[in-house]
């Protein structure tokens, strides 16, 4: 008999007790919005913009009501507008080019290569076509930073960087989001912090961060932020920046807050997780493991592999035959966007050219969620699974 896995792969872990402690405090005062504090409280919100900041080593960091939200955000900061062009990744998920087009600008995508990250040959290429690069840190995976920034640098782009997968990450020790002029966070259940939904904006730029503030809706109540520029700036910003709201409210920021103090624990974790299934994986014929580079300190919430050169039939016959089994594999390569997963050529509001070497790659691109509930057990038998199945079709011929 063959064995089957029971775990569920979207049971993320309970909000812990300490969390759901503070969650009931701020409900008791009845004060959820940010900027209802009582006399000298500096509340949920604006501690959680410290302690964030902190932790990256950023000097301000606003609390948004989720990632796409920073990342429009972020746009409209740079004065990003209708007809701009932003050069983006072409592996990423819909909430990426969904920024982009939030604010009338269009998507420019760049490659992938085979270690799922940004194609630096094509980004050079491409450089001159905008002056901002949305570089979306997919699933995890780190390029070479210092490569990219050195591109940026000369062809005067500036980068935002689509933390989503990269919170707790990290290239050569500096903090994934340290890169770019600001960077963009996720606080959604199914990234490394889960207030339901919620995101986080970080920069040092201070001029970016007062308009970033503005934006988000401050109603001019800047002044109560945790971790914003001095007021003068303000003073500069204030009478052309529109308010868009998107703020944070207590309740998440409280229960945000107990979960930031143990993400290393929680990256080790996932990082434990995800080395079980790569070693169980390798050496499978006809899968290509995606190896992490020197440099790159990953948040193994996920995993990737290659099946590549297979045709749809078989990359089919492999997902459904896992799933038999009860593991749950997306693929990249779908026609159709199904849940999460989505092709750049499937989001038809923005336009794109066929990229022969990328589309190669992002056909056979398998993904699996990694949450915290599977024990180093679980994995372990989700990677026999698959790769008992990979061969099983492989080998058919
Ligand atoms: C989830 C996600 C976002 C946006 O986060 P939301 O909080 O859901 O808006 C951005 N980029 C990537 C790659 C994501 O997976």
């Amino acid at each position: 008999m063959s064995e089957v896995f029971k775990g569920n792969f979207t049971q993320q872990e309970p909000i812990s007790e300490e969390a759901i402690a503070a969650a009931v405090d701020v409900m008791r005062t009845g004060r959820l919005h940010r900027y209802n504090l009582s006399e000298g409280e500096v509340g949920e919100a604006s501690l959680l913009e410290q302690e964030f900041a902190q932790s990256v080593g950023a000097k301000f960091c606003i609390a948004v009501a989720s990632g796409g939200y920073a990342m429009g955000c972020a746009l409209r900061a740079m004065g990003v507008g209708a007809g701009d062009k932003v050069l983006t990744n072409a592996f990423t998920l819909a909430p990426v080019p969904g920024a982009i087009a939030s604010v009338g600008a269009v998507p420019v995508f760049v490659g992938v290569t085979e270690g799922l990250v940004i194609d630096l040959d094509d980004l050079e290429t491409k450089a001159d076509q905008a002056d901002v690069l949305m570089l979306s840190h997919m699933r995890g995976h780190i390029c070479d930073m210092d490569a990219l920034m050195a591109i940026c640098a000369q062809h005067n782009i500036r980068v935002i960087e689509d933390c989503a997968h990269t919170m707790g990450g990290s290239w050569r020790g500096v903090p994934s989001g340290r890169f770019g002029q600001m960077a963009c966070y996720s606080t959604q259940t199914y990234k490394h912090m889960n207030s339901g939904e919620g995101g986080l904006l970080i920069s040092d730029d201070a001029e970016l961060m007062a308009r970033a503030t503005i934006l988000s809706g401050s109603y001019m109540l800047y002044g109560r932020n945790g971790a914003v520029p001095e007021a003068e700036v303000f003073e500069r910003v204030k009478y052309d920046t529109p308010n868009v709201s998107g703020r944070m409210d207590h309740l998440r920021a409280a229960i945000l807050r107990p979960q930031l103090r143990k993400l290393s624990d929680s990256v080790a974790a996932w990082n434990a997780r995800h080395d079980v299934i790569l070693d169980g994986l390798r050496e499978t014929p006809g899968l290509t493991v995606v190896e992490r580079p020197e440099g790159e300190g990953y948040v193994g919430s996920s995993i990737q592999f290659l099946l590549l050169d297979w045709s749809v039939d078989k990359i089919n016959a492999v997902l459904k035959r896992c799933l038999a089994r009860g593991v749950e594999l997306k693929w990249f390569g779908g026609a159709e966007p199904v849940a999460f997963t989505s092709r750049y050529d499937s989001w038809r509001y923005a336009p794109s050219a066929p990229m022969p070497k990328s589309d190669r790659i992002l056909k056979g691109i398998v993904d699996m969620r990694i949450p915290l509930t599977f024990s180093l057990e679980d994995c372990a038998l989700i990677a026999r699974i698959i790769k008992a199945e990979v061969g099983a079709v492989f080998q058919s011929g």
